[in-house]
C-alpha cells in the first residue's frame, strides 16, 4: 500500500516513509491510497483476541512494508498491563441499554492520546530503520494539553530521538501543565508558547515548512517528524478501538452481527473521529458518527452548513483539549470524500489559510451529512451532565466525555434513533478534577481547595483510586520553565539542538 499527499504535489510513499516524514513536504497529509476491508465475519473473530492482537490485526493491511512479527512486537510493547491499568486496555462500560462508554484513558497519562502514542515510537523507530534514515529524529509536538504529555511519555529516553513539546501558556489545565513541566528524560524539552493551541499548532506547521531551518539542522544530523495526528502513524492505531468496541458489544450479546451503531466522539483536531470514519470505510457497521463540540463549534457549524469559518472568537472552555478552531484532519476527510482528487482540497485549504474560511460544494456536504451529525455543548451543560451522570449511575466522567454525552442526548431527542451508542471517553475524570469536582460537589464545597485536595475528594466520591502519575504531582520538581512567543519558535528549536546557536 502506498500513501499519497492530500495536496497532490508529492510522490506516493511507503507506509514507513509516511510515518517517518509525519507530514508531506507539499504541506499535505498522507492518506492510504486504498481502503483495506474487514469482512463482517471477522468482527466476531477478533472479539476474543487481546487488545494487542486486535491492534496487530487492524494495522497489518495498512503497514504493508512491516513484517507481521514486527507489527506484533510493536503492539505487544505498547498495550500491556505495565503500561495500562486495565486488563482490557480499552474497557467498554454499559450505562444503560442504549448507552455504552468506551474508556480510552487507562494508559500512562490518563487521556486517550496514549492509545496511539504508546505505539507510535515503536512504529517510528522501525519505519526509520526501513527507510535507511540515519538522522536523529526530532519530534515536534503542538499540544492542547493531552498529546504533549502522552508524547513525552512515549518518546522519553527513546534512542535516536529528541522530543520538543509546545503548549499554549494559558490554554491547558493546571494538572496538564504540571504533568508536562515536571517531565523527566534526557531527550525531552517542554516549551510554553504565548497564545492558544492554534498559535502553537501553526507555529509547528511553519517549522515543518521551513526548508532553510531544516537544511541547517540537517547538517547537524537532525530531521523533524511529528507526533500529532497529522502523522498517519498516530492516526492508524486509533482505528483499532472502534473495532474493539464493536466486537465487545457482539461478544457480550448486546448487538447482533451486522447491527449498526453510533459512535459519539468529543472532537478537537478531528483525529479521533476521523479514525472512526476510516473504520466505517473498512466495513464497520456504523449508522452515525456524532461529532461533539464545545463552545468552539466551528466543526458543528461546518457539518451542518458545509461552511468552515474559523473567523470567530476563540473560547477557553472547561474541555480545553477541544479548544481548537483549525481541525487539521478535516483535510483527510475532504480528500476521502472527493475520490482522492486533491484539486478541490487544495483550493479549500488555500482559502482557509488566506481568508480563514471555505465552503465545500453541495455534493461533498451531502456525503458528510450521510454519516456525520454534530452539535455542541456549553460549559454549563457540560457541568450539568457530569452531575446528572453521577446522580443516575454513580459514574464519574471528565469534561470532554460529558460534552459527548450531552450531545448524544441532543441527538437522541432530535432523531429518536433507537440504535445503540458508544460514547468515546477521552480522559480520566481525575485529569480535569477541578471542573469535575465543581460539577459534583458544587462551587462552595470546592472553594479555595487546591487541585490536589480535589483529587482526594473525587476519589472518595467515585470510589476510584487516584492514578499514580497524578498523585503528588504538585510536589515534583519543575524542570521546564521556558516561555516564548510563536515567532521565537524556530530560534528556540535551533538553540535546543545546536548548542552554539544562542
Ligand atoms: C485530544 C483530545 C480530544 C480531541 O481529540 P481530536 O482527535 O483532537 O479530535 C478530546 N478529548 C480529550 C481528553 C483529548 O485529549
Amino acid at each position: 500500500m502506498l500513501y499519497k499527499s492530500t495536496r497532490g504535489n508529492y510522490r506516493p510513499v511507503s507506509p514507513a516513509e509516511a510515518i517517518t516524514m509525519g507530514i508531506a513536504p507539499d504541506g499535505g497529509l498522507f492518506v492510504p491510497d486504498r481502503q483495506p476491508a474487514i469482512p463482517p465475519e471477522q468482527l466476531m473473530q477478533i472479539s476474543n483476541m487481546t487488545y494487542s492482537r486486535k491492534s496487530a490485526f487492524i494495522l497489518k493491511p495498512f503497514l504493508t512494508d512491516f513484517a507481521p512479527e514486527e507489527i506484533e512486537e510493536c503492539t505487544f510493547k505498547a498495550y500491556n498491563r505495565e503500561k495500562f491499568d486495565a486488563a482490557e486496555i480499552a474497557p467498554l462500560i454499559e450505562l444503560e441499554r442504549q448507552i455504552h462508554v468506551l474508556e480510552l484513558w487507562h494508559g500512562p497519562t490518563y487521556a486517550f492520546k496514549d492509545m496511539a502514542l504508546q505505539i507510535l515510537p515503536h512504529l517510528l523507530l522501525k519505519s526509520a530503520a526501513k527507510t535507511g534514515e540515519n538522522a536523529e529524529i526530532v519530534i515536534l509536538v503542538a499540544t492542547s494539553g493531552d498529546t504533549g504529555k502522552a508524547a513525552l511519555e512515549g518518546f522519553r529516553d527513546v534512542p535516536k530521538t529528541k522530543i520538543i513539546v509546545f503548549f499554549p501558556a494559558e490554554g491547558v489545565s493546571e494538572i496538564q501543565k504540571r504533568q508536562m513541566i515536571t517531565q523527566t528524560g534526557n531527550n525531552v524539552r517542554v516549551i510554553a508558547v504565548q497564545g492558544n493551541f492554534d498559535d502553537a499548532q501553526n507555529g509547528v506547521k511553519s517549522l515543518f515548512s521551513d526548508k532553510k531551518l531544516q537544511k541547517e539542522l540537517g547538517q547537524f544530523g537532525y530531521k523533524f517528524s511529528s507526533a500529532n495526528s497529522i502523522n498517519w502513524g498516530r492516526l492508524v492505531p486509533q482505528i483499532v478501538y472502534y473495532f474493539s468496541a464493536y466486537s465487545d458489544l457482539l461478544a457480550k450479546g448486546k448487538i447482533v452481527p451486522g447491527e449498526k451503531i453510533n459512535f459519539v466522539v468529543p472532537t478537537g483536531n478531528f483525529g479521533n473521529i476521523l479514525a472512526a470514519f476510516y473504520a466505517w470505510q473498512m466495513g464497520l457497521p456504523v449508522h452515525r458518527l456524532i461529532c461533539a463540540a464545545n463552545a468552539n463549534n466551528v466543526l458543528s457549524d461546518f457539518i451542518r452548513t458545509g461552511v468552515y469559518n474559523r473567523n470567530r472568537p476563540f473560547y477557553k472552555t472547561i474541555s480545553p483539549s477541544m479548544d481548537i478552531l483549525i481541525s487539521s484532519n478535516l483535510e483527510r476527510l475532504l480528500y476521502e470524500l472527493n475520490g482522492h482528487d486533491p484539486g478541490k482540497v487544495k483550493k479549500w485549504m488555500e482559502n482557509l489559510k488566506e481568508n480563514g474560511e471555505y465552503a465545500v460544494d453541495q455534493e461533498t456536504h451531502g456525503r458528510i451529512k450521510e454519516i456525520f451529525w454534530s452539535e455542541q455543548a456549553t460549559d454549563a451543560e457540560t457541568l450539568e451532565t457530569i452531575k446528572d451522570i453521577y446522580r443516575r449511575y454513580r459514574y464519574v466522567v471528565d469534561t470532554h466525555t460529558a460534552v459527548a454525552i450531552n450531545v448524544l442526548r441532543k441527538y437522541l431527542q432530535a432523531t429518536a434513533d433507537a440504535r445503540k451508542n458508544v460514547v468515546i471517553s477521552t480522559a480520566s475524570p481525575f485529569k480535569f478534577n477541578a471542573s469535575v469536582a465543581r460539577a459534583i460537589f458544587g462551587e462552595k464545597a470546592i472553594r479555595n481547595k487546591s487541585e490536589f485536595t480535589l483529587l482526594e475528594m473525587l476519589s472518595q466520591a467515585s470510589g476510584m483510586i487516584i492514578p499514580e502519575g497524578l498523585r503528588n504531582l504538585d510536589k515534583r520538581p519543575v524542570l521546564h520553565t521556558t516561555v516564548i512567543t510563536k515567532e521565537e519558535m524556530a530560534n528556540n528549536v535551533k538553540e535546543i539542538l545546536i548548542p552554539s546557536a544562542s
